[in-house]
């Protein structure tokens, strides 16, 4: 007998044509979450069995790993009915409950007996040896009795996985990740969604601090833990900012930074091999994310900017940053970008024309190209000190 994790595939199994693409995107990513632990992987076309020492540990590693469906903690015993008799002993002796019910899946045709008789002969040794009665709708322990080539398979419970496609299967995505509660979300939908999510933030020092840059490393770090290949990319912004706002009416001043900042990522996203931009902006939640705003913002770029959150609630938004972890590192009050010289009154229905027109004041290009220029890229998710920025 031999205990091990199976793990049932999300919804790849409908795409058949590159399931196989899939299954090993799938494998590489659990194996870089797992590179800590000592396992061994299998994976076929509709399972993939891990082994290891610390199967609890590995479990939780997994639930983060987009691409499962179930994650269930099965016994393997040789394809032998009465190897299969004891092992279910086995097994009943450690569940509580008063009802049971019996699954056989026969994958293995070469195996005599079919299903139903099979679970009816289980049920029987079962209702002979054990004080307990069967209930097919509501079982207490429904016993999964899995016949394969490779031997069979006996679980109780099956553990959801957090589903979604493995990270990887959709090429490359940008997301402008700041200090806030929405684009950690954002990131954490795509990424979800087999986007493979890179992180890119706009600091201006000394107008913000190194404590908001550590508290995105810091979220880009959470997020990593869904994908494994998280890498963050920092912009200096101060000259380009500062520029804008000696040059622009206060009031447009956030509308032209934030095409600034489209600009700048669609360059950097071009030359990166970056498909999509993905950012945390939510219809109607501050004045650079109405409509008018949106198209005048959008206006600048020509790839697709991905808005995962665009349509939740602030409540549903905050519900699933809890939910990922995230919630508690983007309400420390740091400052952002965004947040330094917010002018009154920032215009809520721009218009493209006087975007154009204020952006005439002043010669951006050579600021956009020096800001793309001195990008720092950091792969080492880790706080940095004073020492490491000089
Ligand atoms: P968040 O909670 O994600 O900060 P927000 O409601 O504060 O969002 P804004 O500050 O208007 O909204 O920003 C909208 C989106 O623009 C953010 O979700 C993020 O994707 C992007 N963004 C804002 N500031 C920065 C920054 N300093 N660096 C990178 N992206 C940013
Ligand atoms: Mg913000």
């Amino acid at each position: 007998m031999e205990t091990l994790l199976m793990i049932k595939y999300g919804e790849l199994t409908t795409k058949k044509a590159n399931r196989k693409t899939f299954i090993s995107i799938l494998q590489k990513n659990i194996e870089q979450m797992l590179k800590e632990e000592n396992v061994e992987i299998i994976s076929d076309r509709v399972r993939m069995y891990i082994k290891g020492e610390n199967l609890s540990e590995i479990e939780k590693k997994l639930k983060k790993v987009f691409g499962l469906h179930s994650i269930v903690f099965c016994y393997k015993v040789n394809t032998n009915v009465e190897e299969i008799k004891n092992q279910i002993s086995f097994l009943l002796k450690k569940e509580m409950g008063k009802t049971f019910k019996i699954i056989t899946k026969r994958a293995d045709k070469t195996f005599p007996i079919p299903s139903m008789e099979f679970s009816r002969q289980m049920g029987a040794y079962i209702l002979k040896n054990f004080d307990l009665k069967v209930d097919v709708h509501h079982p207490e322990i429904p016993i999964t009795i899995e016949i394969r080539k490779e031997g069979t398979f006996l679980y109780t419970k099956e553990n959801p996985g957090i589903g979604g496609y493995p990270v990887g299967i959709q090429g490359k995505g940008l997301l402008m990740l700041s200090g806030g509660i929405d684009s950690p979300v954002a990131g954490y939908l795509a990424l979800k969604r087999g986007v493979s999510v890179e992180g890119i933030y706009f600091e201006s020092p000394p107008h913000t601090s190194l404590e908001a840059k550590n508290k995105v490393i810091k979220l880009a770090n959470i997020l990593n833990e869904y994908s494994g290949h998280f890498r963050l990319h920092v912009v200096p912004f101060t000259k380009l900012q500062e520029e804008i706002y000696k040059k622009v009416p206060s009031d447009y001043m956030i509308t032209i930074m934030r095409r600034m900042m489209y600009r700048i990522c669609e360059r950097y996203a071009k030359k990166n091999h970056f498909k999509i931009l993905i950012n945390g902006e939510s219809i109607g939640q501050v004045a650079s994310q109405t409509l008018d705003s949106m198209l005048v913002i959008n206006h600048v770029v020509n790839l697709p900017v991905v808005r995962p959150v665009a349509c939740f609630d602030k409540l549903e938004i905050i519900d699933l940053a809890n939910k990922i972890g995230t919630y508690e590192t983007s309400i420390l009050p740091f400052e952002d970008c965004c947040t330094i010289f917010v002018p009154k009154h920032p215009v809520i229905h721009p218009e493209l024309n006087k975007c154009e027109e204020y952006e005439k004041n002043f010669d951006f290009e050579p600021l956009i190209e020096e800001c793309i220029e001195h990008i720092e890229v950091i792969t080492d998710l880790k706080p940095k000190t004073y020492e490491d920025i000089l």
